[in-house]
């Protein structure tokens, strides 16, 4: 197994905080449709500062629509989002700072296909965060260097590895300071021998403090990683714990058939 904990991810110093009791991001009684379908049903889960939370269920169960909720890339019908005191914002100009604060990797790449692994990197903090060339390129090539990729940095994403391109992703995202770190199963999509790679960033992230919410079913990752585990089924949190609880004394038989089918 590849380690790249030798390089140090230093996104920012305001986003990597000491694990502490304080909330970051506060779901409450949140609940949204998709037409007849009650995709999320009162969802009441609160995220402290430096947690890892892992975020397990079947297919179908809602794990995307709450993370895509958190960011307001959907809308929900009722309930609050409160991500560090401040309750969502409905649309303009903060929607746009906050979905900064928010950093989201995708299953899928998501790299711009047409621009360079380092204009990837540096794109968002020049326009948002109206940095300089130089500045944005300084930071983006620290970013790429503790993801592992700094020799990349010219190359096209077609170029890269399945792998490399979602270490691009998670330095794409680091670039703009996130608060919090959304993962929907970025390993999904690779092949076996990338996975690793990619899950040891997302470890070095955890170890320096990242807040990270991460719907995976890498429950290596889920047990070596998670401070708590969440367990999701048909829109509701069904059942949560620390790993040891959640695997070693799993309480709920909707909980049990899930892992019975996987482990
Ligand atoms: P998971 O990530 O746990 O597999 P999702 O959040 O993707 O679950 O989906 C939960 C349910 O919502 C599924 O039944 C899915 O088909 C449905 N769904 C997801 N997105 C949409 C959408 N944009 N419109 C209608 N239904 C959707
Ligand atoms: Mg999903």
């Amino acid at each position: 197994v590849s380690r790249i904990s030798n390089t140090v991810i230093e996104p920012d110093a305001d986003a990597v905080c000491a694990r502490s009791d304080a909330p970051l991001v506060e779901l409450r009684h949140v609940d949204k449709h998709f037409g007849d379908l009650h995709v999320l049903r009162d969802i009441n889960l609160t995220v402290r500062k430096g947690e890892v939370l892992v975020i397990l269920g079947p297919s179908g169960s809602g794990k995307s629509t709450l993370c895509r909720t958190i960011n307001r890339l959907e809308p929900i019908d009722s309930g609050e989002i409160i991500i560090d005191g401040q309750p969502l914002p409905e649309e303009g100009k903060d929607l746009t700072r906050l979905r900064a604060e928010v950093g989201m990797v995708f299953q899928s790449f998501n790299l711009f296909a047409h621009k360079s692994i380092v204009d990837n990197v540096t794109l968002a903090p020049r326009k948002v965060r109206h940095m300089s060339k130089e500045d944005a390129t300084a930071e983006a090539m620290r970013l790429l260097a503790s993801v592992g990729v700094a020799d990349q940095a010219a190359k096209m994403p077609a170029q890269l590895s399945g792998g490399q391109q979602q270490r691009v992703a998670i330095a794409r995202s680091l670039a703009m300071h996130p608060k919090v770190m959304l993962f929907d199963e970025p390993t999904s999509a690779l092949d076996p021998e990338m996975i690793s790679e990619v899950l040891d960033v997302m470890v070095d992230l955890a170890h320096q403090g990242m807040t990270m919410i991460v719907v995976t079913h890498e429950m290596g990752f889920a047990r070596q990683a998670a401070d708590r585990v969440v367990f999701m089924a048909d829109g509701q949190i069904v059942e949560q714990g620390t790993p040891s609880e959640f695997f070693d004394h799993t309480t709920t038989d909707r909980a049990k058939e899930f892992l019975g089918k996987i482990l």
